[in-house]
């Protein structure tokens, strides 16, 4: 994605990872390759974003907001030096990738005025902590953090059942090294539905992948953006937006938010980043034959 300027705005990304994820069905139990090919006359999704075997190409990514007065990271990926063995790609991760990305687009940690999580699943959080003399620390020093108050407080009632009963530990620890820390170190800010970060800037809810799943909307210059977090995962729900990902605390919820976006955004001309779409990431979504929907790159 080359930089997309919106106004006064512009958004870049900072990609963590990107490749062929995993099986189509790990993620979408609902995964038909039969109903997908009838749902899509001409194959778009192939192979940009779906592999000849059904595999998803993804990325994990932040985005990076400038508005010309403040600098806003958006999503957090997966981090360094976490603790994550039930997930091999993700264990005790060591790259300088992130950082340099950062730094290639002329900023350091300290740069970073507002850091926003779409929502506090272990993908989203990691880079909002690193490891320094054995304590999780703030990454961005001079930020502040905006995690909705739903999100937060659903996370911190499993945290401390977790913690009471010996259950394992939530969203694989991310909550104890890459939320909690933040909260104790005073750089936390719990806002509501609805929150405006600045003018053009704006946090809403879209519940269903978890309680206070959000997406963050811009407007500048006459042009909209929505970077969706998690409640597309993949282009190919923008062909059957009904198959929710395994990863949705409510799967009937997560459908009824996504169609709603979906529709709500197609034809408008409204730019969306996608927290897993692979690159070139950004795009429109666009009628296609049959009353279905279709993605098209912007950016390339
Ligand atoms: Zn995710």
């Amino acid at each position: 994605m080359v930089t997309q300027t919106l106004g006064e705005f512009r958004i870049d990304r900072v990609v963590e990872s990107e490749g062929a994820f995993a099986p189509a069905s790990m993620l979408m139990p609902g995964f038909d390759p039969a109903v997908l090919a009838a749902a899509q006359a001409d194959d778009w999704l192939r192979p940009q974003f779906l592999t000849a075997d059904d595999s998803l190409v993804m990325s994990f990514q932040s985005f990076v907001i400038r508005t010309g007065r403040l600098t806003v990271l958006v999503d957090g990926c997966v981090g360094n030096d976490k603790e994550r063995p039930n997930r091999e790609s993700w264990h005790r991760r060591q790259s300088s990738a992130y950082l340099d990305q950062l730094a290639a687009l002329g900023l350091s940690p300290a740069d970073i005025d507002v850091v926003l999580c779409t929502h506090l699943h272990a993908d989203h959080v990691g880079w909002n902590t690193v490891l320094r003399d054995g304590r999780w620390v703030p990454t961005f020093p001079r930020a502040r953090y905006l995690f909705s108050r739903a999100e937060y407080e659903f996370w911190e009632r499993a945290h401390r059942e977790a913690l009471a009963t010996g259950g394992p530990a939530t969203n694989h620890g991310s909550f104890a090294d890459s939320v909690l820390p933040v909260m104790e170190a005073g750089r936390a800010e719990l806002v509501g539905a609805g929150h405006d970060v600045c003018a053009g800037l704006r946090i809403d809810a879209a519940p269903g992948h978890t309680p206070g799943n959000s997406v963050i909307a811009v407007q500048s210059g006459g042009k909209r953006a929505l970077l969706t977090g998690d409640v597309i995962h993949t282009p190919v729900q923008i062909a059957l937006p009904q198959w929710s990902s395994r990863f949705c605390e409510d799967a009937a919820q997560s459908a009824e938010c996504r169609e709603g976006l979906l529709n709500h955004a197609c034809d408008s001309g409204t730019l969306l980043f996608a927290s897993h779409f692979p690159s070139p990431t950004s795009g429109v979504v666009e009628s296609a034959a049959g009353g279905r929907m279709r993605f098209r790159c912007v950016g390339c």
